[in-house]
């Protein structure tokens, strides 16, 4: 495990950030979690565009450029030594009296970052198939944009977890948006589908992958569209994708088994390939 906050490395868990941060009074920062997979990266560059982009909705400067943010990654991985873990990367707006409005001259962005170990027994654990349980998606409308204030997104991952579920499926009007902290996929009659990437859920990295590159390389249609609760409760399988688990197969929805109980083929077939594409490694 290692910390690094603002220009220096300090212990784990350091008490480093002013009470005044508007990361810790009003949630206002942005995030990214990227694997560290082999000791490297997977697909850092996906992760930093979208971090640049959050910063740029959120109107919070950018301080360091593209390739020093890179490099100050590559020196995390290198110096922490830890081949199978994440990174979590925080930018907040700065410090400030609290105001609800911001004034750009008299913040200065405050970054944290941290490497830890990831539990891979845990993971392909769930690799196995999880449950799922149905939750409506009570969030603000720019859940594109990925910022610290998670309030909805923490109340419905705890009432998963108090029902010894994996996590939540959002429906907003009936329509199934994405996770508590997680994409969705429907699979029905061997084609997956998948919420557009719009202003309703969050464009994930690992979704990304699935229709970049990981369904194309084995012949599997991927189609955005928005679909009904209905349509989720009629699924021959189902999954979540996010960076930390993958492809997260959905066995269990509420009461009822997803199709035979088992991973389905599709989905296993797709979380086959997407463990051999992070084995490769992608910048
Ligand atoms: N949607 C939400 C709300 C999330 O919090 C996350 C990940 O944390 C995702 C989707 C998946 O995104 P990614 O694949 O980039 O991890």
């Amino acid at each position: 495990e290692l910390t690094y906050f603002n220009g220096e490395f300090v212990e784990p868990g350091a008490k480093v950030v002013s009470i005044d941060d508007r990361g810790y009074t009003f949630g206002d920062a942005v995030y990214e979690v990227t694997r560290v997979v082999n000791g490297r990266c997977f697909a850092w560059s996906y992760h930093q565009d979208r971090l640049y982009r959050s910063m740029r909705e959120m109107d919070i400067p950018v301080k360091m450029t593209p390739d020093d943010l890179t490099e100050l990654l590559e020196i995390m991985c290198e110096q922490s030594e830890i081949k199978d873990g994440y990174i979590y990367l925080q930018i907040s707006r700065g410090a400030a009296p609290r105001h609800h409005a911001y004034d750009r001259s008299k913040l200065e962005p405050q970054m944290l970052m941290y490497i830890k170990n990831l539990d891979m027994d845990a993971i392909r654990k769930d690799e196995d198939g999880v449950k799922a349980i149905c939750l409506p998606d009570e969030r603000w409308l720019h859940v594109d944009i990925k910022t610290t204030n998670l309030i909805p997104n923490i109340l419905a991952q705890t009432k998963a977890e108090k029902k010894f579920a994996y996590s939540a499926i959002l429906f907003r009007d009936d329509i199934c948006t994405e996770g508590a902290c997680s994409n969705v996929f429907v699979v029905k009659d061997e084609i997956c589908y998948t919420h557009p990437a719009d202003n309703k859920i969050l464009k994930g990295i690992t979704r990304q992958m699935i229709l970049t590159r990981v369904a194309p390389s084995i012949g599997v249609t991927v189609i955005e569209k928005e679909f009904d609760r209905a349509f989720v409760e009629d699924a021959d399988e189902l999954f979540f994708t996010d960076t930390i688990g993958g492809v997260i197969p959905i066995t269990k929805l509420e009461r009822n088994v997803v199709g035979d109980g088992k991973p389905g083929k599709v989905t296993k077939r797709l979380q086959e390939s997407l463990n051999k594409l992070m084995e490769e490694g992608l910048p």
